[in-house]
């Protein structure tokens, strides 16, 4: 499956303005939250991989502070990538579950 991360030249124009909208607004942006988009033709196939209502358009994933969004789907990208990411960075909240998903996992690779 053909994955674009988050180097890709088109992806860093998606971002670039709504990035400096935060920036200006809030004073922060997203620093350690990555984005991965999956192509929309792509997009049923890797739900179902991943478990995922194919109806579903995003997915955001705090163990690795990914967001994952169908194309451009701009209202994943906000709800997935700005509104989930900055939860984890920004708030002590988010970046327990942060931590609580690492350790899980930890756990689970030693088990
Ligand atoms: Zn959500």
């Amino acid at each position: 499956m053909e994955q674009v991360q988050i180097q890709a030249p088109q992806i860093r124009t998606l971002l670039d303005f709504p990035n400096q909208f935060y920036q200006d607004l809030l004073g922060y942006k997203p620093e350690q939250t990555s984005l991965q988009q999956i192509p929309e033709t792509q997009w049923n196939e890797f739900a179902t991989q991943k478990g995922l209502n194919p109806n579903s358009s995003g997915i955001y994933l705090p163990i690795n502070q990914t967001a994952v969004i169908q194309g451009e789907n701009p209202l994943s990208l906000f709800h997935e990538y700005f509104r989930h990411g900055l939860y984890c960075e920004q708030s002590l909240q988010g970046r327990k579950l942060v931590d609580l998903e690492r350790k899980l996992f930890y756990i689970i690779l030693v088990m």
